[in-house]
């Protein structure tokens, strides 16, 4: 029997994690957090680290049945607990310079049966907890990096009518293709697509729009960005020096949004995949950057919970372009994962901004970046409002409009 999953690609895929997603530096430590399913790619991926000069490496293991076990089982007040001594030793790591790098690829439905109650108090708990270390993360003090593995759970999600092992293979080939993993040498094709994403961030950090305006079917969404935002995309350096690439894939050029400058309406493109739920048709409307009515035809109780989550949950921290001829986008796969959608599609996110999409965001703090508009929360959860029939305009200061997108796709 043939495996389903390359070995070899999964090799390029560990290759490119290690040089191009975290450029582990000689002698850094690292976190890994996996699904245990993921095991054949967390081994490659230590022994690439350690031929990196790692310092030392330490995997954190994670098992659907387990995480089922805990809502069929534990009683009432397990679900405002989390392990925070867990994610305290993660925040420590971090301030030690270790680097961090997230397999992703467990079952996108995985709680899709459980007490939407229950998985939003989970949800809360797990977010407070995982402050202290999100914060490294999001403040991009350190090199970081997510990649994903294609576990026979996702798989079945996104091909249901295929055998299982048709289904792995299917998933394994659509993620290594658009990781970039496939080719010669996809260290190299890295470096080449780091530099298209550069360019496009440097005509819009040239324009300094004052406000992006959204058009579609649905959507007609003027989003203020904040003071002094700054674009990102592809490679980055996170404050420790490392230039890293914290998705593998990623298409995406983005920055901050006003807090308090969105208005308008917008309609979703892609169903949103959260902590196991989905959220199908979300229609929302802004008003003066707050969310003032939401709606979804699928999911709706578990969006309304997550805006209540804090009162910047329902604020804007992201917005990000991603052009529909994008390779994700053109594989024409519903992956119902986050890192895969977002890249297939124009999105914005729910919660705390980066504070690196400003100019010299490394050295402000949060009141200096609150008072420039950038959003804080316990949560980040990005949405897909691209398609093919999106239009947006930049406007300037003084109200002159430039086109950036046409049609889905760079003006
Ligand atoms: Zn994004
Ligand atoms: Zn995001």
């Amino acid at each position: 029997m043939t495996d389903p999953i390359s070995p070899k690609a999964l090799d390029q895929l560990a290759e490119v994690a290690v040089r191009v997603g975290l450029n582990l530096q000689e002698g850094q430590d690292l976190v890994i957090t996996a699904p245990v399913e993921a095991l054949p790619l967390v081994r490659r991926i230590t022994a690439a680290a350690y031929r990196a000069g790692a310092g030392v490496v330490t995997p954190i293991l994670s098992d659907p049945e387990i995480t089922l076990a805990r809502f069929e089982n534990a009683n009432d007040a397990s679900f405002d607990k989390a392990a925070d001594w867990l994610y305290a030793g993660m925040a420590e790591a971090y301030n030690n310079n270790a680097a961090r790098l997230a397999i992703v690829g467990d079952d996108p439905m995985l709680l899709a049966e459980q007490d939407p109650e229950k998985v939003a108090r989970a949800g809360k708990a797990n977010s407070l907890a995982y402050k202290p270390a999100l914060e490294k993360i999001a403040n991009f003090d350190i090199n970081w990096t997510i990649v994903s593995y294609p576990t026979a759970a996702w798989a079945g999600r996104v091909f249901p009518d295929l055998p299982e092992d048709e289904a792995v293979g299917k998933l394994a080939e659509a993620l290594f293709s658009a990781s970039r993993v496939l080719d010669q040498d996809p260290v190299a094709n890295w470096s080449n697509h780091n530099g298209t994403l550069r360019s496009r961030t440097a005509w819009l950090n040239a324009q300094r729009f004052d406000a992006l305006h959204f058009t579609g079917p649905g959507t007609d969404l003027t989003v203020g960005l904040a003071e002094d935002h700054e674009w990102h995309g592809g490679a980055s350096t996170a404050t420790n020096g490392v230039t890293c690439n914290p998705n593998i894939p990623t298409e995406e050029v983005f920055t901050t949004p006003h807090s308090a400058r969105v208005d308008g309406v917008v309609r979703s493109t892609k169903p949103l995949s959260h902590q196991g739920s989905l959220i199908d048709e979300i229609e929302v409307r802004f008003e003066a950057g707050k969310i003032v009515e939401a709606k979804a035809s699928k999911g709706e109780a578990v969006l309304l919970k997550l805006l209540d989550t804090d009162e910047g949950a329902s604020r804007l921290g992201e917005v990000a372009l991603v052009p529909h001829s994008s390779p994700i986008s053109q594989s024409g796969v519903l992956f119902y994962n986050t890192l895969y959608d977002e890249n297939a599609a124009c999105h914005i996110a729910l919660g705390q901004c980066y504070s690196k999409c400003f100019l010299n965001g490394g050295d402000l703090s949060s009141e200096e970046i609150a008072a420039r508009g950038g959003n804080s929360s316990m949560i980040h959860v990005d949405w897909m409002i691209g398609s093919a029939e999106i239009d947006i305009d930049g406007i300037r200061d003084d109200g002159t409009r430039v086109p950036v997108f046409r049609k889905g796709e760079w003006a």
